[in-house]
């Protein structure tokens, strides 16, 4: 056939199925293709027209598609190996021919490896995600089934791979689409190449019954015609042998013969309404044996890829099973031409449909094996790859990453190791920054170095996957440890205070463990870290915590009220006689008891407060003391009174420090010095060291006044691994 008849042949099935097509474009598209591929040959030595006017011709004779694909599948491969460019074609042609065409482009620049299940699976989505328009796979499966019907121009390594590539990737995608006649070609085709031994043996073996079977499927043909004619049943009765893969799939999967093959016909009632389908499979059943557990209706629950039958296996004469699927024709088109047909039905003829047409599509393309129909109907509800993207690892590896995922989520997808060290990414082998948005179909390289700082805390920010997040977080939480446990305590404390409550009452021996275990963790160090890498809040700890602590506070307040009326001294020895005064000025009151509270142990010179004890004298606070807080004074403002230093104050009084340090040898040693230097009266000391290298020091001790306290804390500071130096309160 020349390339002029072979053109005439594509406009005469064109015009069978679709008289308002528009030749005039089709023959300029032809044309122009055939002007654009002068001089090249394919590797049969044809002029290189020839593959995509057959393309064109699948095109229209398998799928019967609009116009607009017709001129997309004549020029398919015009951008990718001619001079010509999308540009050419948006003004020759149109913008949405050339979109068309450059998707298929785009699906043919894909460089495919096999890899293992899961990657196919990938693979084959990022097709599907790719092609934008529908009809971009469309075009593309029947390029490939041209190329696989060309196949033996090839050389036998380019022959394994491409038909390996066929049945692990298009094959598939036509089955997804609901077209079981271009699925059995390809798969045919690639079992040629791929097992050419068990190929030949199925295809000589069935050659050689022919005779045989053709007489049987006749036979049956004719059974099933007769009963139907005589009750007035409108029909059509087709029988085959079922296709060379689909047999040889069953040999390997049970280990049989060819001759052991339990079904090898298939025989298919086409009618004219639904009720007709229940009719025909009742006639079935009484003519032969049905065989139980073989008869499917998937007429009541369609398949999720649009196929519509009933299907049922019964016993033949002479002991020959044979399949019968009975179905209405419009049913049929769908189960042979898939998603070609319904988009044939859809669009009337009107020629391109927008986007929102194949939506539908994509998101059946999905859930294939084993769905129900809440599955179906679920499926049709939510989109299945608006919200994914997939990308390729340099050696041909496919990612599947959230929508809008940068090389930050590609790299911690790989490892975390990687994202760890990444100083650079390149998409397509071009450097972007670390917040460029990943497109489908991008090849993705991430630059690492040894001495990389590792992520940044912004990184958190740009990530878009979970997985990614989750993995800086981990970094920040190990490699910022200390760090995290400083920044985290600061904030604990800093809210604590905000809610008026008192950290001495957390890190009391008796309260602690029940405190951690409202916040289920095993150390207050662990929380601060927790809190400091930002996997915890400080708010989050504090309303965990808050609850018992105010427990905890009035407890102490009890006590105290109960320490006061027993007159029992509660300070730290020695103890002194209780004066008049003790140095303090009570506003209105004369020779009132004055007593310091335990929980801020105000010293002259800091502001305080005086709080009217029942009956027993003023208890005296720092201002800053969170059981001085406005909120804790609501209700009673009554019982608090202004209290002054006065100028015969004590000659010392008993206070406390609290020292956080990194733990070392000789610590409480130079802790010693520092206070011997200064001339300090230490009435206690208690240490304790975290797990993790820190020691928590409390310093009880006398002293004159706030300017002695200063000089103390200011001595502790200069101490080598010192972080912090404060006065507890609350
Ligand atoms: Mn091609």
């Amino acid at each position: 056939m020349t390339v002029q008849e072979q053109y005439e042949l594509l406009e005469k099935t064109i015009r069978g199925y679709n008289p308002a097509a528009d030749l005039g474009h089709i023959c300029a598209a032809f044309e122009y293709a055939d002007q654009c591929h002068q001089g090249q040959k394919r590797k049969s030595g044809e002029p290189y027209i020839i593959h995509p006017l057959a393309v064109a011709q699948i095109v229209a004779e398998e799928l019967k598609l609009d116009s607009e694909s017709i001129e997309a599948a004549l020029l398919h491969d015009v951008i990718e190996d001619t001079p010509a460019e999308h540009a050419d074609v948006a003004r020759l042609f149109s913008p949405t021919i050339a979109d068309l065409v450059e998707g298929v482009s785009k699906l043919t620049r894909i460089q495919y490896a096999t890899k293992e299940d899961e990657q196919m699976e990938n693979l084959r989505k990022m097709l599907i995600a790719m092609s934008k328009d529908i009809r971009v796979i469309l075009i593309k499966i029947s390029d490939r089934l041209h190329n696989m019907r060309t196949m033996e121009y090839q050389s036998p390594e380019k022959q394994k791979q491409k038909s390996l590539e066929t049945m692990e990737i298009y094959a598939p995608i036509a089955h997804r689409l609901g077209m079981q006649r271009m699925k059995w070609e390809l798969e045919d085709l690639s079992l040629k190449y791929l097992d050419p031994v068990g190929y030949e043996e199925i295809v000589s073996r069935l050659d050689a019954k022919s005779q045989e079977y053709e007489a049987f499927t006749r036979r049956i043909q004719r059974q099933i015609g007769e009963r139907l004619d005589q009750l007035g049943i409108e029909h059509m009765v087709y029988g085959r042998i079922k296709h060379p893969y689909s047999i040889y799939r069953k040999m390997f999967s049970q280990n049989k013969s060819l001759d052991e093959i339990f079904d090898l016909f298939a025989f298919r009632v086409l009618v004219e309404n639904v009720g007709d389908c229940y009719n025909v499979l009742g006639v079935i059943h009484d003519i032969y044996k049905p065989i139980p557990g073989r008869f499917k209706d998937y007429i009541g629950t369609q398949k999720p890829n649009g196929y519509q039958s009933l299907h049922t296996t019964v016993m033949g004469p002479d002991g020959i099973p044979f399949e019968v699927q009975i179905r209405t024709r419009e049913m049929h088109e769908i189960a042979e031409y898939g998603v070609a047909a319904h988009w044939k039905y859809k669009q009337n003829g009107q020629g391109a449909g927008t986007e929102g047409k194949y939506e539908w599509v994509r998101r059946l393309l999905e859930n294939q094996e084993g769905a129900d129909a809440e599955d179906y109907i679920h499926s049709l509800k939510v989109d299945m790859f608006a919200d994914e993207v997939f990308v390729f690892t340099p050696n041909g590896d496919v990612q599947n990453l959230p929508a809008g995922a940068t090389p930050i989520d590609f790299a911690y997808a790989i490892h975390s190791a990687v994202g760890n060290r990444m100083v650079g990414a390149k998409v397509n082998n071009r450097i972007v920054t670390f917040d460029h948005t990943l497109k489908n179909g991008d090849i993705v390289e991430i630059m690492t170095s040894k001495a990389a700082k590792g992520p940044s805390r912004d990184w958190m920010k740009i990530a878009k996957s979970s997985e990614a997040r989750s993995k800086i977080r981990q970094w920040f939480k190990k490699e910022k440890k200390e760090e995290n446990i400083a920044n985290g305590r600061a904030s604990f404390e800093q809210e604590l205070k905000h809610a008026g409550l008192s950290m001495k009452d957390v890190t009391a021996a008796d309260s602690l463990p029940i405190l951690l275990k409202k916040v289920s963790y095993g150390s207050l160090d662990e929380m601060y870290a927790a809190i400091g890498y930002g996997g915890f809040t400080a708010q989050k700890a504090v309303s965990r915590m808050k609850g018992e602590l105010q427990r905890i506070q009035r407890q102490h307040q009890a006590e105290e009220e109960q320490a006061s009326r027993l007159e029992e001294p509660v300070q730290s020895p020695p103890p002194r006689p209780l004066k008049s005064e003790q140095g303090i000025i009570v506003e209105g009151l004369d020779n009132c008891l004055v007593k310091f509270s335990r929980c801020c142990t105000p010293v002259p010179g800091d502001e305080i407060v005086g709080f009217i004890t029942r009956g027993y004298g003023v208890s005296v606070h720092r201002c800053d003391c969170p059981n001085a807080a406005p909120a804790r004074r609501a209700g009673q403002e009554g019982r608090w009174l202004k209290v002054t230093w006065g100028s015969d104050t004590n000659e010392s009084y008993p206070t406390s420090i609290e020292v956080v340090c990194k733990d070392r040898m000789n610590l409480i040693l130079d802790i010693s010095a520092a206070l011997s230097t200064t001339n300090t009266f230490v009435c206690g000391l208690q240490s304790r060291s975290t797990e993790d290298g820190f020691a928590l020091i409390r310093l009880e001790i006398r002293v004159r006044d706030g300017a002695q306290m200063k000089a103390i804390m200011n001595k502790l500071h200069q101490i080598s691994g010192v972080l912090s130096v404060s006065r507890p309160a609350g």
